[in-house]
């Protein structure tokens, strides 16, 4: 058992029975759901857009390699820098030398699941480069020196009461501050450093070929802001997101907002194609994209399980998923975490630190049927087990173990051998504890061909 695994166990149970949590997790819950309900209303046909915004996806992840190389020609043209970044270690080699070529002191960022994926506070922190959320939600993670809870909402975890002590605690705000209060007081505090910073970090939710450009969505405006005062503009976004074109957005942009938060769009919706030209007054005099690879092309290699570079990082399948709501963002230990992150996380990290993910699901199926791009989650997680057996990554115990029982299963006589009694003890002593303390073991009072026999004569009579 990995040092990872055994986290994760100790976590989920006890974040699973803090019934605080649970509380905090319900109400948010129910009011992205109430929001989500209403927004998909004003759709006529939602497995019709969910149909066209798979196969988007599907075809640009079929391109990928031309799709890519398509947006570096005309990300070039327009006058931006494109570097590509196999992993995380060549990512920060690009952030590094950007840092000293431009002398870089301070940094906006807004919010960007990849730049999480690399750690880029740490880095810039350690560089001694001041860098600075913008995002309300990861804001509240940063200053309370935490990790995104969430990949849409960061801070879904947090309670306002426990937000409100937050920023009593470091800012001496009033103790009973409303989140309209705190609001406000972000908003100003970060005002000034927008004006100053040196760069702006964003990521991008989409890639666009055909216009060599980035689209970035939020609700805030602080991403509209991190990219237009600071002379740099820095976008480190995932292959993945690369589509044909601007006319792909009619149907992503809805759709990604609907089943994000509910919206019908979200509130700021930008297209960055570049440095700003002569003849503009606003945006960076200098934009660079970051294309991360980073275990993504290990997985376009697997037939079975590339689809999971479909997702549009919506949230959706964490939000229905009954083990995610339980057990909490933060107990997985990824970037990416709920359905999506156990299903990609393997292929993006170490397998055997990562593997255990795939099997924390009872293969309910509900994120499948909620997400907007049609990616087949539970599917791809029984994929996964395959592979992980199939390579022989399981313990040996567990091999010998499937290969009794499936001899047993394969013939009765094996298991009619067995007495009752000694299953009954395998089953308190191995099957209890893969069965979980807390729940009661079954006892077996007599094997199926005893039953099967006293049914047939019960029939017969
Ligand atoms: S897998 Fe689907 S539901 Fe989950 S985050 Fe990605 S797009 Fe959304």
């Amino acid at each position: 058992m990995t040092n990872n695994y055994k986290k994760f166990k100790k976590e989920s149970e006890k974040v699973g029975f803090d019934l605080h949590h649970r509380k905090k997790i319900k109400f948010n819950m129910s009011k992205y759901e109430y929001a989500v309900d209403t927004g998909k209303a004003y759709y006529s046909n939602i497995e019709l857009a969910k149909s066209s915004a798979s196969l988007i996806k599907q075809v640009s992840i079929a391109n990928l390699d031309k799709l890519l190389k398509e947006f570096e020609r005309n990300f070039t043209k327009n006058g931006g820098l494109v570097f590509w970044a196999s992993d995380e270690k060549e990512a920060k080699d690009h952030i590094i030398n950007l840092i000293k070529k431009h002398n870089i002191k301070s940094v906006v960022k807004s919010k960007s699941m990849t730049t999480e994926e690399i750690e880029l506070n740490y880095l810039l922190e350690k560089n001694k480069v001041e860098v600075l959320e913008t995002d309300l939600g990861e804001y509240i993670v940063q200053i309370a020196n935490e990790k995104p809870y969430h990949i849409v909402t960061p801070a879904m975890h947090k309670s306002k009461k426990e937000i409100a002590d937050l920023f009593h605690e470091k800012f001496n705000t009033p103790k009973d501050s409303t989140p309209e209060y705190i609001t406000n007081y972000v908003r100003n505090k970060l005002r000034n450093k927008f004006l100053n910073a040196d760069a702006g970090i964003t990521g991008g939710n989409f890639i666009l070929a055909e216009q060599g450009a980035i689209a970035l969505t939020e609700n805030e405006g602080n991403g509209l802001m991190t990219t237009s005062f600071p002379k740099i503009h820095i976008a480190i976004v995932g292959i993945e997101k690369i589509i044909p074109g601007i006319s792909d957005l009619d149907i992503l942009w809805p759709i990604l907002a609907t089943h994000g938060t509910g919206q019908r769009i979200s509130a700021y919706n930008s297209i960055f194609t570049g440095p700003k030209k002569n003849s503009e007054t606003n945006g960076p005099e200098i934009m660079y994209v970051i294309l991360l690879d980073n275990g993504r092309t290990k997985l376009l290699a697997q037939p079975d399980q590339k689809e999971a570079l479909k997702c549009i990082r919506c949230g959706a399948c964490l939000n229905a998923c009954p083990v995610y709501r339980n057990i909490g963002g933060y107990t997985y230990n990824t970037t990416y975490s709920g359905p999506i992150g156990s299903v990609i996380t393997q292929h993006l990290k170490e397998l055997d630190e990562y593997k255990h993910l795939s099997f924390a699901s009872s293969l309910c199926g509900k994120c499948t049927e909620v997400c907007p791009v049609k990616i087949d989650l539970q599917k791809l997680l029984l994929y996964n087990r395959r592979d992980i057996v199939e390579k022989k990554r399981t313990t040996k115990i567990e091999r010998l173990m499937m290969f009794a029982y499936k001899k047993a299963m394969l013939n009765r006589k094996y298991l009619e051998i067995v007495p009752i009694d000694f299953k009954n003890k395998v089953l308190r002593s191995f099957g209890q504890k893969a069965w979980g303390k807390r729940r009661e073991i079954f006892e077996l009072k007599e094997s199926f061909s005893e039953q099967w026999k006293k049914r047939i004569r019960f029939n017969s009579n």
